[in-house]
């Protein structure tokens, strides 16, 4: 199976760093065209020179994922720009802080669901008929092994995790007939700025037999999730995790 992307539009959020980067350029290395969405300007900007820089092909946009008119107009922008998509990552997000529910502020508990589980919607729904226009194509998620079991201490997160992973396995069914497949790619734990430092006790980085990752070691999957022939697997997880869901 060829992991070549030649003349694939591929559209990845929170691509400003971590996992995100890794894979807009591990896709541009692989000959797509990526679009690079995330709120930060110096640091989208600093993904699209590296992929540049290596004779790839890049743009960014400047997007906060959970206002969803202005996720609306970015998509309508590439729409015109680039005639539809190939591929949506669904990658942006944000972590929590450890603590019990009782004493968890609603304000930030609803921030964490609002951008790991609306902002994801709001990409996802907005990528659809951007896929569809050049055919059907795959829509990739990013979730967490905290949507599949939860985690005391990290309600929010695993709440919109969880939320997440509902999200692929009912738009799968409501996709597939127009040549869209939707998987979950859980990551396990890697380091970048969300998980460092992780200075809970029970946080995965302690956990002895897990593989810790760097960002560029989820690209590999990455890279399958998006070349995979149709049809292909639809409304899965695929998990670099080494304990069970
Ligand atoms: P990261 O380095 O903190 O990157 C998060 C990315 O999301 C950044 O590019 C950030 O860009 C973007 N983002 C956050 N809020 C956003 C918003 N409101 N609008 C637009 N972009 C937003 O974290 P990461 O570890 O690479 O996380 C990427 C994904 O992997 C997340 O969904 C996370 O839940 C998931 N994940 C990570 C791990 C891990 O161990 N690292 C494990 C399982 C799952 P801006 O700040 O510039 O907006």
């Amino acid at each position: 199976m060829s992991q070549r992307l030649d003349n694939k539009v591929a559209l990845v959020t929170g691509a400003s760093r971590g996992i995100g980067r890794a894979i807009a350029r591990g896709y541009a290395d692989a000959g797509a065209t990526v679009l690079s969405v995330a709120r930060s300007a110096r640091e989208l900007a600093q993904t699209v020179a590296d992929i540049k820089s290596s004779g790839g092909r890049a743009a960014a946009y400047v997007c906060d994922v959970t206002d969803p008119d202005r996720v609306n107009r970015v998509f309508s922008q590439v729409a015109a720009e680039y005639g539809g998509i190939d591929i949506a990552i669904v990658n942006a997000g944000v972590g929590d802080e450890p603590v019990e529910l009782e004493a968890s502020d609603p304000a930030r508990w609803t921030q964490v669901v609002t951008t790991n589980l609306f902002g994801a919607y709001y990409c996802a729904r907005a990528a659809i008929p951007l896929l569809k226009m050049r055919g059907g194509g795959r829509i990739v998620m990013v979730g967490s092994g905290l949507g599949h079991h939860g985690h005391a201490t990290h309600s929010a997160y695993s709440v919109s995790k969880a939320g997440l992973w509902m999200l692929v396995r009912v738009l799968a069914d409501e996709v597939a007939q127009d040549h869209i497949s939707v998987n979950e790619l859980i990551p396990g734990p890697v380091h970048t700025h969300m998980t460092r430092p992780a200075t809970d006790p029970s946080s995965v980085f302690s956990i002895e037999s897990e593989w810790l990752k760097q960002p560029e070691d989820v690209v590999p999957l990455a890279l399958f999730l998006a070349t995979h022939p149709d049809p292909g697997p639809t409304g899965q997880s695929f998990s670099l995790m080494r304990r069970t869901l």
